[in-house]
């Protein structure tokens, strides 16, 4: 399989068409292992930091995996989220960055993701999302750097996302437990991917 760094979309006159290729969206808080997770799944080491260090953190990053015929997948890494701390300039352009994408009609399936340590606290700029992702398109939660959890963390964590996808009426496609460092449940996330295949 080759993987390759496609484009990048700093605004949404800027995402690109890309055949029309089935695409898998990857969203998730600052720091939460993004980039980590993506270059883990490609098995290709620096391919999504590299988007990273050139400053496009506010950008959609697309990547291709290419097995060859209807085989080909579009991976989207979407700009993380979390604005506490920053301006509201920033988060109206993530914001309609984020409202331009979510509409394109190749988006499969949203892989959501969550720090395993703060996953059993989701708060409500993570329940927001969740609840606006769900009504477009699957969901797939992922708890990241499982390995830095306890398995109280990991208890808590699946609980508490279990909980709210019940109360919300989001029918999550999978809650998968992974560690970059360690590939724990990384080949069960990507069959999960691969399932989009075209
Ligand atoms: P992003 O901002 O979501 O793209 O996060 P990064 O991929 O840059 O990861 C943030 C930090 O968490 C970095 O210091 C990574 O080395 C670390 N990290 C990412 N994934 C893992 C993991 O599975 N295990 C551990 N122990 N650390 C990780």
């Amino acid at each position: 399989m080759n993987s390759s760094y496609i484009t990048s979309a700093a605004q949404a006159e800027q995402l690109p068409e890309l055949e029309g290729l089935p695409e898998v969206a990857f969203i998730g808080r600052s720091n939460c292992g993004k980039s980590t997770l993506l270059n883990a799944l490609v098995g290709h080491n620096g391919l999504a930091r590299a988007s990273k260090l050139a400053g496009r953190t506010q950008m959609v990053n697309f990547f291709k995996l290419d097995a060859g015929a209807e085989k080909r997948l579009v991976l989207a890494d979407l700009p993380g989220y979390g604005f506490a701390a920053t301006s509201h300039e920033i988060r109206d352009h993530w914001q309609g960055l984020m409202a331009a994408y979510v509409i394109r009609p190749q988006v499969r399936e949203f892989l959501f993701l969550a720090d395993t340590r703060r996953a059993g606290d989701l708060d409500d700029e993570d329940r927001d999302l969740m609840m606006y992702l769900a009504r477009l398109r699957p969901l797939c939660v992922v708890l990241t750097k499982v390995d830095k959890a306890t398995q109280r963390d990991i208890g808590l964590a699946q609980k508490s996302i279990t909980e709210f996808l019940n109360k919300a009426k989001i029918r999550a496609s999978k809650i998968q437990a992974v560690s970059s460092q360690t590939g724990k449940g990384i080949d069960a996330l990507r069959a999960q991917i691969y399932q989009h295949w075209g």
